[in-house]
């Protein structure tokens, strides 16, 4: 191809005529110009025979026509230079230098005779000879007898280098017809290697390699893929594409647009790298499937599918940042009412049973926009988008509060539980997360200290009564730091002889400001604040100081009841504690709430128990029979006494039926070997019908009420004296 070229372009441009003669002339006749260049023309006067002319006429210098050697040679298949004359166009006789190269077929004979040919002056006639058959040739047929030689060479060469590639190369002309291609290419078409030669079309080699089924379609229809892929071809100057060969080889084709319309193309075995990608991509697929599981798992709630904490904070901060100016939000906190007593009695599997049911529940409630979300035990927050619609968040509210106090059934049976609700308002346009999930927790503790099934809306004044509790928090940390939880004392009485038995210690605040301050006033803050243990403690150690007191005078009462909570019944120092304290002679007693016994039941809890036991510490249970105890407590630990809730002991008076039960009550005691107490002992009728009815011990305003350690002292030097 590239001689072609060099050919055709000197053929056109330069300046040396030349010109194609048929071979074998008929002798005397002049030879046929089969073709001839523009210089030819210009210099002879005569057109290839194409155009209806020519024959040109040679003489040798002595005017013969046809000369003998010329004939001669012309049979001959050796190129030679002669020196002539030939007819000009305009009828001269003109002396030429014609070098004529032979153009030999595939059997080696002569089809027709390159001439270059060049004038000689025309004083140069009477010289005009037949030049020696082995003179130089002129210089450019020199030069382009270089040129072919140095072609051949170089595409001879080309070949070596690019078959020394690894890389497949191809060059096709611009029909996409192959006119190179290296080993490494051929290689690639396996079964159908020989195919590739120069000649072939880009579709036919295709074709070929889909017959030697050396493509992988990639499980597109054959049909499908080859047109896919000739239609890339077509329309593109640059085509870049992988390929995968059926015996599982990848191939990158680069494919390049020459400025000649030839299209050069690499194929590069790209199998490794692939195999590579695929894993690492295979990797990456799992590693994103792993972490969106992640991201799931951290945005939602496992055990209903709604949001978390952490995927509610995330939702309400979105919110917040895109809100439009006219945004109306509402963010209701829920919780179920005593939760916790439930799963106590149903056993723990029943817990993620009924936060599902929980959830299927709210869901209807959702309007586009709006969140639901479970943020921690039973505890969950929906966030309304009021913007649009006549919803209102206390609406909303009642309906959530209606529909969770349905029963649910669990295990066949129905189980009855309720659900409080606190409501935050956003201010429209201006939605602060943080503060409505706390405004609306605010609400909700207020919404529960009113009962169950309650809704509450935060306000200012709720807020103000947040600040006094929180005030009163600040208060009780400093109170326990400074001493001012002391024991007041409640002496109990020998039910026959009403001598002192005993005394329950009752905490008391002394509060700098406000005077001396009952439980009602601290208690339920230190137990939100989870520091009632600390409380106990201040007055267990108060209270045993003040038998010592006591005891110096001889004294000190036989038995001090301290009240336990069950944050102190589980402290890990409160053995170590009670093993420093020194009573003075004094009984120990714990009064334990019965609710002590349902909520801790591992066997660390037994052990506890034995151990007070082992030290010598009796055991009470407290408001027995004010629906909190029940009997499990009193086979649970072997109690020394029970104390009958005030509530059960106040009304005997008022009827027979509540004596009965009454009855009933310190019978079970009895026949179980427990002690028997009563508490709310307020008249002396209730001293002869408690007496009657069997009890042991009696305590109450009747017959004395708490007291400082003081007038504990008086009243007990004043029995002491009666006595003796
Ligand atoms: P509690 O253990 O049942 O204590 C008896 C409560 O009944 C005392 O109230 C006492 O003042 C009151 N009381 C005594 N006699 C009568 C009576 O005849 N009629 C009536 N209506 N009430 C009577 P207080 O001192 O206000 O204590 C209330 C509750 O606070 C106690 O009930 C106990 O549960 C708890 N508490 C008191 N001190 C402590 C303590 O140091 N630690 C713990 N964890 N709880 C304590
Ligand atoms: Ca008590
Ligand atoms: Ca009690």
């Amino acid at each position: 191809m590239e001689i072609e070229k060099i050919v055709a372009s000197i053929a056109e441009h330069d300046r040396q005529a030349i010109w194609i003669a048929g071979a074998n002339p008929a002798k005397g006749a002049g030879l046929p110009v089969l073709w001839c260049n523009p210089r030819f023309t210009e210099m002879t006067g005569h057109r290839a025979s194409g155009d209806g002319a020519t024959e040109i006429v040679l003489f040798d210098t002595n005017g013969r026509s046809a000369c003998q050697g010329l004939a001669t040679r012309l049979r001959g298949t050796e190129a030679f230079t002669s020196r002539l004359c030939y007819r000009h166009g305009d009828g001269a006789t003109v002396p030429a230098e014609l070098r004529f190269s032979p153009v030999l077929d595939v059997g080696g004979a002569v089809t027709a005779w390159i001439v270059f040919q060049r004038d000689l002056s025309r004083d140069a006639v009477s010289d005009a000879t037949e030049a020696e058959p082995d003179a130089p040739p002129h210089d450019l047929e020199r030069d382009l007898d270089a040129a072919i030689r140095w072609a051949k060479e170089a595409e001879s060469r080309l070949c070596d280098i690019l078959n020394t590639l690894a890389d497949g190369f191809v060059l096709y002309d611009s029909d996409d017809r192959l006119i190179i291609a290296n080993d490494a290419f051929r290689d690639f078409h396996g079964p159908v290697r020989d195919k590739v030669a120069p000649g072939v079309s880009f579709e036919e080699l295709l074709r070929y390699g889909m017959e030697g089924e050396i493509w992988d379609y990639e499980s597109k229809d054959p049909e499908c893929w080859a047109q896919h892929q000739l239609n890339r071809r077509r329309n593109a100057e640059t085509a870049n594409s992988l390929i995968r060969l059926k015996d599982g080889r990848w191939l990158q084709r680069n494919e390049h647009r020459l400025p000649n319309g030839e299209m050069a193309g690499l194929r590069v075995d790209v199998t490794k790298h692939q195999e590579q990608q695929r894993a690492f991509n295979e990797t990456s697929h799992q590693l994103e499937l792993a972490n969106a599981k992640l991201r799931c798992k951290s945005m939602f709630d496992e055990v209903t599918g709604a949001l978390n904490r952490h995927g509610l904070e995330d939702a309400m901060a979105s919110i917040a940042a895109d809100q439009a100016p006219d945004q109306h939000l509402a963010l209701l906190y829920i919780d179920v009412d005593q939760f916790k007593q439930i799963i106590t009695t149903l056993g723990n599997d029943a817990s993620d049973y009924i936060l599902r049911a929980v959830t299927t529940l709210l869901r209807p409630l959702l309007e586009q926009n709006d969140l639901l979300a479970r943020i921690g035990g039973d505890a969950f927050v929906l966030v309304l988008d009021l913007t649009a619609g006549d919803r209102t968040a206390e609406g909303v509210a009642r309906q959530v509060v209606h529909k969770l106090s349905r029963p649910i059934r669990y295990g066949g049976l129905p189980c009855h539980f309720t659900a409080s609700v606190g409501v935050a308002l956003s201010p429209i346009g201006s939605f602060d997360p943080a503060a409505m999930l706390n405004n609306a927790e605010i609400a909700l503790h207020r919404a529960q200290n009113d009962g169950c099934a309650q809704i509450e809306t935060y306000s200012r004044k709720i807020q103000e009564a947040m600040i006094s509790r929180n005030t009163i928090a600040d208060e009780i940390m400093n109170g326990l730091e400074h001493g001012e939880f002391v024991p007041h004392f409640q002496p109990q009485f020998d039910a026959e002889t009403l001598e002192i038995v005993g005394v329950e210690a009752l905490a008391r605040w002394k509060h700098p400001r406000r005077g001396i301050l009952a439980p009602t006033h601290f208690l339920e803050i230190a137990e939100e604040m989870n520091i009632v243990a600390e409380i106990d403690k201040a007055i267990l150690e108060h209270a045993v100081a003040e038998m010592g007191e006591l005891s110096k005078s001889g004294l000190q009462p036989k038995k001090l009841s301290v009240n336990v909570s069950l944050a102190r019944l589980t402290d890990p120092n409160l053995l170590r504690g009670l093993d420093t304290l020194d009573a003075q002679g004094t009984t120990l007693s714990f009064e334990l709430l019965e609710t002590i016994f349902v909520d801790e039941q591992d066997s660390s809890f037994d052990w506890r128990i034995d151990q007070l036991q082992e030290r010598g510490i009796e055991l009470e249970i407290d408001d027995f029979g004010s629906g909190r105890a029940s009997i499990v407590g009193l086979t649970r630990v072997s109690p020394k006494r029970m104390k009958i809730d005030r509530q059960l002991v106040i009304p005997v008076t008022e009827s027979s039926t509540r004596r009965r039960l009454l009855a009933a009550v310190i019978e079970m005691g009895r026949s179980l070997g427990i002690g028997v107490t009563a508490e709310g002992v307020e008249s002396a009728e209730h001293v002869g019908i408690l007496r009657e009815l069997g009890c042991d011990t009696l305590q109450g305003f009747a017959l004395a009420s708490p007291m400082p350690a003081e007038e504990l002292a008086k009243l007990m030097a004043a029995q002491a004296f009666r006595s003796a």
